[in-house]
């Protein structure tokens, strides 16, 4: 099954104020050059879920401005069932170099996997013309690629996740996947160590992951609004009295009316505590566990801080079939916490039906809070550290995987060496609660580096990787680049 999500053509004209001129007028002269090389044709992108996570947080807005630009842009989405999802979550744990829930990857999972996206090929295939080009998002999509370049459709296969140092289990899923590998043009990652030995380097270009400046999840909210928005949904003990009201993409007025279900023993925090926030899926790797034991035993004793964790309504990830697993386990530790630690950490479900709303509840958390925490086990890039960068917020955050190409350590963000190392996570938090000082200046250096992560660049490189397979010739795109 295919679903394909609505989504907007963005003005480039609108990033004009937030990103140089001399980049924009670069950017638009390549555009320009791929659409004219593209000649009408579609380039096609297809994940696994229309929300939730990184890779669903991104598209939008890098279709959406491809869109702008006058590229033929479309965005599909394949189905699946429960089975299906366990396959590609194992999948995407081992990659991450993790076991997950230890199942095997072998010729049973292989014929789930296959049939699969036999069924979504068939449903994809008549929607695309020969000569278009489509671009698959992570392993859920990857064996798409076969039955794509069967019909002479060339490929691009963006995978967004990895490790530094592969291993016995990384290793596994890569044998996995390796036929369908064999039959993809181009590759993208979001790091050069996570490209495997057997994929060929000259085919591949990395592509840093950047954020939306101008979404319901990272543009300005004054802060009355951010705490009105988060008392309406039960997160924040209520302040002014202003109204929860946030912008959204399109420039309209919203307004936050659903409430978080949150797990708590006391009344959520009041406005001026201080704050601790790690908003991450319920996902094993994002180690929401021991964000909140390194709090219990290492923060709440010797500070007033609150622990807010939060993470979407765990039915509201449709290729992540773990996260109601995870998110019990949170409950579980909780439940288990001494009564004055409990008072004090907060688990937080927030509502997705309404993904606007949602960002903008994301918005305001990071804002809010005195400290954000990304103590994950493994991590892609981690889009959550530089959209809490984005909004000058002090980060202590695993030195891991995408994060190290964010964070400059005690310039822009702490970085933890150990993740599992939960007293060094409890000192590195306690130093910014401590040191309002030293939060603020490491906060200002966070929104400093967040500015080079800005939109223009990826859309830069796409545009001439696209252009670069729809043109025979490669070099034209640089020579009508530099002639534009
Ligand atoms: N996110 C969200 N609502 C939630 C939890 C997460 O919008 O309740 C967003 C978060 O703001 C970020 C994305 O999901 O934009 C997570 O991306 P990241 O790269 O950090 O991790 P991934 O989920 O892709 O592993």
């Amino acid at each position: 099954m295919i679903i394909w999500p609505p989504f907007s053509a963005l003005d480039p004209v609108e990033l004009t104020g937030t990103i140089r001129d001399d980049r924009l007028i670069g950017l638009r002269r390549t555009a320009a050059t791929a659409r004219t090389i593209l000649d009408g044709r579609a380039v096609v992108h297809v994940n696994a879920t229309a929300t939730g996570g990184g890779v669903a947080e991104m598209l939008p807005t890098l279709l959406g401005y491809a869109r702008g630009f006058g590229i033929g842009t479309r965005w599909a989405v394949v189905g699946g069932g429960p089975e299906f999802f366990r396959v590609t979550k194992r999948l995407h744990n081992h990659l991450h170099g993790h076991p997950g829930d230890a199942g095997p990857l072998d010729h049973a999972e292989r014929l789930v996997y296959e049939r699969v996206l036999a069924d979504a090929g068939h449903d994809l295939l008549p929607e695309l013309g020969s000569d278009d080009i489509v671009v698959l998002h992570d392993p859920q999509t990857l064996g798409l690629a076969p039955l794509l370049a069967g019909r002479g459709i060339r490929t691009v296969w963006r995978c967004h996740i990895g490790i530094d140092r592969s291993n016995g289990t990384s290793r596994r899923a890569w044998r996995f996947l390796r036929p369908y590998l064999a039959e993809v043009d181009r590759f993208v990652f979001s790091r050069a160590a996570f490209r495997p030995p057997t994929i060929p380097v000259e085919r591949t270009r990395i592509i840093t992951p950047t954020l939306d400046p101008l979404s319901a999840k990272n543009s300005p909210l004054p802060m009355d609004s951010a705490r009105a928005m988060l008392a309406q949904a039960g997160l924040l003990q209520p302040g002014s009295g202003a109204a929860a009201a946030y912008r959204r993409r399109d420039g309209s007025l919203g307004r936050v009316r659903r409430r978080a279900e949150v797990v708590q023993s006391g009344p959520p925090p009041a406005p001026d505590q201080p704050l601790v926030v790690q908003v991450s899926r319920w996902d094993r790797l994002k180690d929401m566990p021991g964000v909140m034991i390194g709090f219990a035993e290492h923060v709440a004793p010797r500070t007033p801080a609150h622990l807010v964790l939060a993470g979407p309504m765990v039915s509201g990830v449709s290729d992540d079939p773990e996260g109601a697993a995870e998110f019990q386990r949170c409950v579980d530790i909780w439940h288990h916490l001494p009564p004055d630690q409990r008072e004090r950490i907060h688990l937080a479900c927030l509502p997705v039906t309404d993904v606007e709303e949602n960002a903008a509840l994301v918005n305001a958390l990071q804002r809010q809070a005195t400290v954000v925490a990304q103590k994950s086990l493994a991590e892609g890039f981690g889009l959550t550290v530089l959209e809490a960068m984005w909004k000058g917020r002090p980060v202590v955050a695993s030195a891991i995987g995408g994060i190290r190409d964010q964070i400059r350590d005690r310039e822009s963000g702490l970085l933890l060496p150990d993740p599992y190392d939960l007293a060094g996570f409890g000192r590195l938090i306690r130093r910014l609660v401590q040191d309002p000082r030293l939060a603020e200046s490491i906060g200002r250096g966070a929104a400093d580096r967040a500015a080079e992560f800005l939109p223009d660049r990826s859309l830069m490189a796409w545009a001439e990787l696209i252009g670069g397979i729809a043109d025979p010739e490669p070099a034209a795109l640089c020579a009508a680049t530099r002639a534009g």
